[in-house]
C-alpha cells in the first residue's frame, strides 16, 4: 500500500487479531480499579465509626463529610491521571472515550466534594449554633486551609461550568484548556485541609496518601511537561512548507531529527506548539494527515480561530515543539481484512493517513468522504492518485446532512450499497462529533458489530 519503502517508520506495525488489547480490557479493568480504591477508603472510614461511634447527629453528619470528601478527593486524582497524557491510555483508548470517562468522573467527584462541604458546614452550624450560611463564611474566613479548600472548589465548578457543550464551543481552546489546567491548582489547594482531616491526622494514613499524591504529581509532571520537552529537544522540528489546500485549511510539513523514533503511527495526533512570540504558550491538537516518513510529518489546519487561522501564516524555519504522538485510531484496532474509512469534513486529515498507512490488497479498502458541497474536498488529487495506483473504492458525498425532508446520506442502505459486505468490515470513522454519531447508528443497524467501528472526533 504505501509506496515508498517504509524504513523504520512504524507505519505498518499490525497486531495480531488474536491478541486482544488493552483498549478492550481497560473499559472493564478501568472501573474495576477504580471502584477498589473506593471500596478501600468505605471500609477504612466505616472502621474509623465501628471503632469511634458518633455520639450525635452532628457526628455522623461529620462521617459523612468525611467519606464523602476522601472519595472525592480519590476521584479528583483518578481524574488528574486520566488527563496525564499517560501513553499506554492516550494510545490505546481514543479521545471520545476518554472524554467521556472524564465526563462521567468529573460530574461524581464534583458532587461528592460539593456534598462534602455541604455537610462539613451543616457540623459546624449544628456545633455553633449559626444559620448555614453564615457557618459557611465563619469557616472559611477563620481557618486558612479551608479557605485554600473553597478556592479549590470554585475551580473545579469553573472548569466543570466550562465543559458544558453549550459554554465550550464560545470559548476558545486556549482559555478552555488553560481553566482546565487551574484543576491542578485545586488538588494542591485541598491537599492541606484533607491532612487535617480526622480520618488522616497522626496516622498511617497521613504517609499513604501523601504518597498517592506525590505519585500522581510525578507522573502528571513527567508525562505532561518533562517528556514533550525531552522529545522536542531531541526532534528538533522546524516547519518546512506550508501548502494551502483549501481557501480556509493549510497543510503544514515539519521535519526533524530522528523523527521515526517517536514511533509516530498514521491515524494519530500530536499537540503542536508553535514557538513563535504570538503562540509559544498553547499547544493545540492536530492530527497526523500523512503517514510519517522521510518527508517528515505533515497536519493538516482548517482556520477556525486564533490558532489554526495563524498557522497559515507560519514562516519555513520556525520552530515546533511537539507533545505526543497520542490517539488510538490507528492499524492496531483493525481487526478485518476489509476496511472502510468514514470521513466527514476534516476527520478526512487522519482518515488520509490511514488510507496511505494500512496494509491492504486491491478492493480491501474502501474511502467514504462526506462534505457538505464539493469545493469542500481536499486531498483530491491525492486521494485518487491513491485509489487508482492501490484499488481503493473511493466516494465522495457531498450535499446538506438529512433531515427536513432531506434523506440522510449516511443512511444504513445508502452505506450498504456503496459497500458490499459492510458487515464484514472494520469501519473508522472521523469527523464532528453529530456525524459521528450519525454514522455510528447507521453502521450497527447495517449490521456492524460496535467491536469493528473505531471513532475520533475533532471536537474538544
Ligand atoms: C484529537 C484532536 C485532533 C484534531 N485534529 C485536527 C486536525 O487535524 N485539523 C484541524 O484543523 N483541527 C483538528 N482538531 C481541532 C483543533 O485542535 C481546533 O480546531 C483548534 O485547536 C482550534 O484552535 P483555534 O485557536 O484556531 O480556535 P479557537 O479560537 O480555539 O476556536 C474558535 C471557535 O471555534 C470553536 N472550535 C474550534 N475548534 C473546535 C473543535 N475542534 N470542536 C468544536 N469547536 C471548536 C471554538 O469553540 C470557538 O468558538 C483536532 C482536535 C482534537 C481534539
Amino acid at each position: 500500500m504505501t509506496q515508498e519503502a517504509a524504513g523504520s517508520y512504524p507505519t505498518k506495525a499490525r497486531r495480531s487479531p488474536a491478541s486482544p488489547s488493552l483498549h478492550e480490557r481497560l473499559p472493564v479493568v478501568l472501573p474495576v480499579v477504580v471502584a477498589y480504591g473506593c471500596s478501600g477508603l468505605v471500609i477504612w472510614c466505616i472502621s474509623e465509626i465501628v471503632n469511634n461511634p458518633p455520639s450525635d447527629r452532628a457526628g455522623w453528619l461529620g462521617a459523612g463529610a468525611r467519606l464523602c470528601g476522601l472519595l472525592g478527593s480519590y476521584l479528583l486524582l483518578v481524574e488528574m491521571l486520566l488527563v496525564a497524557r499517560l501513553p499506554w491510555l492516550e494510545r490505546d483508548v481514543s479521545v471520545i472515550v476518554l472524554r467521556r470517562w472524564h465526563a462521567r468522573n468529573g460530574r461524581l467527584l464534583l458532587t461528592l466534594i460539593v456534598l462534602h462541604a455541604c455537610l462539613a458546614v451543616a457540623v459546624e452550624a449544628a456545633r455553633t449554633q449559626s444559620p448555614f450560611v453564615g457557618a459557611a463564611i465563619g469557616m472559611v474566613l477563620h481557618f486558612p486551609h479551608v479557605m485554600a479548600a473553597a478556592a479549590g472548589l470554585a475551580l473545579l465548578v469553573m472548569a466543570a461550568a466550562t465543559s458544558a457543550r453549550s459554554v465550550r464551543a464560545r470559548i476558545a481552546y486556549g482559555w478552555w484548556h488553560l481553566l482546565h489546567l487551574s484543576t491542578y491548582a485545586a488538588v494542591g489547594l485541598g491537599f492541606a485541609h484533607q491532612l487535617l482531616g480526622a480520618d488522616l491526622v497522626g496516622s498511617a494514613g497521613t504517609a499513604l496518601w501523601t504518597g498517592v499524591h506525590v505519585l500522581v504529581g510525578v507522573l502528571v509532571l513527567w508525562f505532561r511537561v518533562v517528556a514533550p520537552v525531552r522529545a522536542s529537544l531531541r526532534h528538533r522540528l522546524r516547519v518546512t512548507a506550508v501548502i494551502r489546500e483549501a481557501p480556509d485549511v493549510v497543510s503544514v510539513w515539519v521535519r526533524g531529527r530522528r523523527i521515526e523514533q517517536l514511533q509516530a503511527r498514521p491515524g494519530q495526533y500530536l499537540r503542536w506548539r508553535i514557538l513563535t512570540r504570538w503562540s509559544w504558550f498553547t499547544a493545540h491538537p492536530y492530527s497526523l494527515s500523512a503517514p510519517p516518513g522521510p518527508d517528515g510529518l505533515r497536519f493538516t489546519v482548517k482556520a477556525v480561530g486564533n490558532h489554526s487561522r495563524a498557522l497559515g501564516r507560519v514562516r519555513v524555519g520556525t520552530r515546533i515543539a511537539i507533545e505526543g504522538p497520542y490517539g488510538a485510531l490507528t492499524e492496531c484496532r483493525r481487526r478485518r481484512q476489509r476496511v472502510l474509512l468514514l470521513a466527514g469534513g476534516l476527520g478526512i486529515a487522519p482518515l488520509r493517513a490511514l488510507l496511505e498507512g494500512l496494509t491492504a490488497d486491491p478492493g480491501e479498502l474502501t474511502l467514504i468522504y462526506r462534505v457538505e458541497c464539493s469545493e469542500d474536498v481536499i486531498f483530491r488529487d491525492e486521494i485518487d492518485d491513491l485509489a487508482r495506483r492501490c484499488g481503493i473504492g473511493v466516494h465522495y458525498l457531498a450535499g446538506p446532512p438529512g433531515g427536513e425532508g432531506r434523506p440522510e446520506p449516511l443512511a444504513p442502505e445508502r452505506l450498504t450499497d456503496l459497500v458490499p459486505a459492510l458487515r464484514w468490515h472494520d469501519v473508522y470513522v472521523c469527523g464532528p462529533t453529530g456525524m459521528v454519531t450519525t454514522a455510528v447508528t447507521s453502521l450497527r443497524t447495517a449490521g456492524v458489530d460496535h467491536r469493528h467501528i473505531h471513532t475520533e472526533t475533532l471536537s474538544f
